[in-house]
C-alpha cells in the first residue's frame, strides 16, 4: 500500500465526547467515525484492522471444525416469540416494522434463527455433532453505548452455535470453543484470562467468559494466583459465603419495597446501624446528548426507615431526592432476571428512581463517607426523565480464601471480548428442534453458544497497549506491520530507488507494508504512525545508505537501530 493513495485522516485532539483511552486514540488515528450514539464508520484504518481480527477469528473456527454460514440482520418476530425472548430482552432488541405492519428483530444474537435452520434440516443422529458460525452485525440498544466500539449499539460480532446428541458431546464441543478461544486470542497477542461466569438471562449450565485485562475494564474479575480459580465477580459472589452476606439473594428483597427493610441493607453492606445515619458516595455519570457530566450523590441508609425510602440527594444543591425503584423495573432496564440483582462488583444493579415528592430536603445532610463503602462506577441513565443510578458494591475481596482452598484471591479488572454458553436444550426445546437417535426416537438438541465481540476486540486491544504517542498495536491485528518512512523520496533519487527496492521485498515476504510517499516533514511522518501503532518503521535516508544502513525502530523502542539494507526484511520477519 502506498500513504498517497490510502485514506489516512489523524486529528491532534480528540473529540471530547470521547472519554477513554481506546476511544480517544480510535478517533485520532482516523480509524472510525461516529454516525450516532453507539453507531460508527469503519474508516479504511480501522477496517484493516477488523479485518485482521475477522480473519484469526475465522481461520481458529474453521480449524475447529466450525461451519460458516450468514444469517439475515432483520429476522422475524415470530421466531423470537417462540422462545419468549420477543418479550423478554426488552428495550434492548430493536424491533422494526416492514410495509405490511409485520414485526422484527435486528439481531442481537441468533439463538432463534440458528435453531430454525437446525430444525429443518438435521434428521438424524449422524448428522451430529455441528458448529454453525457467522461473521455478522449485530445491533443491541445499549442503554448507554459509549467508549466507542467498546459498547457500540451496531457492531460486529462472530457467534457460533454448536449442537449434539447429549450433555457428554454439548461438553465437548464447548471445550473445543474454550480451546479454540484460547488460541485466538493467543494469536491476537493480549495478555487475556478466562473466567467461570454466570449463565445470566441465556439460560443453561455452564459458561465462561474471555477477558482482555485492562485496568479500564469494566468488569472485575476474581482469581487465585497459586491455583485455577477464575471467575468473573458475579460468579464469584455467588459462591462466597460465609464471611459476608451472600449479597444477591437478599438484594432481591431489598428490591421489592414492601419487603425490603434497611436492615437487610445494611447487613449487605456490613453497615453498623447503631450509627444512625450512613452516607455513600456515588459517582454519577449523566449523558445528555451524547455529553457527559460527573455528579457527586450522596446515597442516605438511615437506621429507621424502610429500603424505599432510602434516599440519594444530588451534592451540591441538593435538588434531587430517589428512592429505589421496585424490583419488576430493575430487571426491564437492566436485562437481568426478575428476581435476580446480581452481586455487585461488577453492575449490581442498586437503582435509585426519581421521586421528587419528597420534600424534606433538610434530611439530606450530607456527611464523610466512611471507608469502604464507596460504590464506583455507578451509572445515571441518560433519560433524565426517568433517570437510574447503579452502583458498584464488592462482596468479594483480594486476599478472600479463593474457594478451592488453594490460596487466597487477586482481583483486576478486564474487558469481556468473548463469551462461551453451555445452552443445554433451552432453545432446542422452545423451538422443536429434535433430532432421531439410534433406536428412530426423537430427542431434543442439546446446544451450546460462543461468542466474539469482534470490533470489540479493537478497543480492548488498545486498552491494554498504548502509550503517549498513540496506539501500539500487536503484530497480528496491525494496520499495516511495517511502515517505511523515506526522508525526501521526492528528492533524493537513491532514496525512492532503495523504497521501492525495500516496498517490493517486503511485498515478497509477506509483509503488509505500507510506503508513506505523502511527502511529509519527518516529524508530521513519525507522529502519524506513531498514533495508528504500527509496530515497525524503517526510516529511509541519504545519510544512511551511504553506510548501508536503514533505521530500524519497533514501535516500543526508544531508540533507532541501524541495519543493513541487505539484512532488512529478515530482521523485520
Ligand atoms: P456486556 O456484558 O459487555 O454487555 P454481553 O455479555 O451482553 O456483553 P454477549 O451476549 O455475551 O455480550 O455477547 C458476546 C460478545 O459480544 C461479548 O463478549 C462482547 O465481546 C461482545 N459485545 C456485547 N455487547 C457489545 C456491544 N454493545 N458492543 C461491542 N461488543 C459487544
Ligand atoms: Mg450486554
Ligand atoms: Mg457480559
Ligand atoms: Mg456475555
Amino acid at each position: 500500500m502506498r500513504a498517497s493513495r490510502f485514506f489516512i485522516s489523524t486529528l491532534k485532539e480528540a473529540p471530547s465526547d470521547a472519554e477513554i483511552v481506546s476511544h480517544k486514540l480510535m478517533m485520532r488515528a482516523g480509524m472510525i467515525k461516529r454516525l450516532g450514539s453507539g453507531i460508527y464508520t469503519y474508516m479504511p484504518m480501522g477496517l484493516k484492522v477488523i479485518r485482521k481480527v475477522e480473519a484469526i477469528v475465522r481461520e481458529e473456527m474453521n480449524r475447529a471444525g466450525a461451519i460458516e454460514l450468514l444469517m439475515p440482520l432483520v429476522q422475524p418476530a415470530e421466531l423470537w416469540q417462540e422462545t419468549g425472548r420477543w418479550d423478554k430482552m426488552g428495550p434492548e432488541l430493536m424491533r422494526v416494522k416492514d410495509r405490511h405492519g409485520r414485526e422484527f428483530a435486528i439481531q442481537p444474537t441468533s439463538e432463534e434463527v440458528i435453531t430454525d435452520v437446525v430444525r429443518g434440516e438435521i434428521k438424524s443422529y449422524r448428522q451430529l455433532p455441528l458448529n454453525f458460525y457467522h461473521i455478522q452485525t449485530k445491533f443491541r440498544d445499549e442503554r448507554r453505548p459509549r467508549f466507542g466500539l467498546m459498547r457500540g449499539r451496531e457492531f460486529t460480532m462472530k457467534d457460533a452455535y454448536s449442537f449434539d446428541r447429549d450433555l457428554e458431546g454439548m461438553q465437548k464441543s464447548y471445550q473445543v470453543m474454550f480451546d479454540a478461544y484460547t488460541k485466538i486470542f493467543t494469536r491476537f497477542g493480549l495478555k487475556f484470562r478466562a473466567v467461570a461466569a454466570d449463565n445470566g438471562a441465556i439460560g443453561g449450565t455452564g459458561s465462561h467468559e474471555f477477558h482482555v485485562i485492562a485496568s479500564t475494564g469494566e468488569d472485575a474479575l476474581v482469581y487465585c494466583p497459586t491455583s485455577d480459580y477464575a471467575a468473573n465477580m458475579e460468579a464469584a459472589e455467588a459462591v462466597a459465603s460465609g464471611t459476608r452476606a451472600a449479597p444477591s439473594a437478599e438484594l432481591v428483597k431489598t428490591a421489592t419495597p414492601k419487603a425490603a427493610k434497611c436492615e437487610d441493607v445494611a447487613k449487605l453492606l456490613g453497615i453498623d446501624l447503631s450509627k444512625t445515619v450512613k452516607t455513600i458516595a456515588l459517582t454519577v455519570e449523566t449523558e445528555t446528548d451524547g455529553k457527559l457530566d460527573k455528579q457527586y450523590f450522596m446515597l442516605l441508609l438511615r437506621g429507621d426507615h424502610e429500603l424505599n425510602e432510602i434516599k440519594a440527594a444530588k451534592v451540591p444543591g441538593l435538588q434531587g431526592a430517589y428512592r429505589f425503584s421496585t424490583e419488576a423495573e430493575i430487571a426491564e432496564v437492566y436485562g437481568c432476571k426478575p428476581g435476580y440483582l446480581g452481586p455487585i462488583g461488577t453492575k449490581a444493579p442498586v437503582t435509585v428512581v426519581a421521586d421528587r415528592t419528597v420534600a424534606n430536603m433538610a434530611d439530606f445532610v450530607t456527611g464523610a463517607n466512611e471507608e469502604d463503602f464507596h460504590f464506583t462506577g455507578a451509572n445515571w441513565g441518560r433519560d433524565v426523565a426517568e433517570p437510574h443510578v447503579t452502583a458498584d458494591l464488592r462482596n468479594v475481596v483480594e486476599g478472600d480464601p479463593s474457594p478451592d482452598g488453594k490460596g487466597v484471591l487477586a482481583i483486576e479488572r478486564g474487558i469481556e471480548v468473548g463469551h462461551v454458553f453451555q445452552l443445554g436444550t433451552a432453545y432446542s426445546a422452545a423451538m422443536n428442534a429434535t433430532y432421531l437417535d439410534e433406536n428412530g426416537k426423537p430427542a431434543p438438541l442439546q446446544m451450546g453458544c460462543y461468542g466474539i465481540g469482534v470490533t470489540r476486540i479493537l478497543g480492548a486491544a488498545i486498552e491494554q497497549n498504548f502509550d503517549d504517542k498513540g496506539i501500539i498495536w500487536p503484530t497480528s491485528i496491525a494496520p499495516f506491520e511495517l511502515v517505511l518512512c523515506p526522508m525526501g523520496y521526492d528528492r533524493s533519487e537513491l532514496v525512492k530507488e532503495e523504497t521501492e527496492k525495500l516496498y517490493a521485498a517486503a511485498l515478497a515476504a509477506g509483509i503488509d507494508v505500507i510506503v508513506d510517499d505523502r511527502g511529509l516533514r519527518p516529524g508530521a511522518m513519525f507522529a502519524d504512525w506513531e498514533l495508528i501503532g504500527v509496530p515497525h518503521r524503517v526510516v529511509i535516508g541519504d545519510r544512511g545508505l551511504k553506510d548501508g544502513n536503514l533505521e530500524y525502530q519497533g514501535r516500543r523502542d526508544t531508540e533507532a537501530t541501524n541495519v543493513p539494507v541487505a539484512d532488512i526484511v529478515a530482521f523485520i520477519k
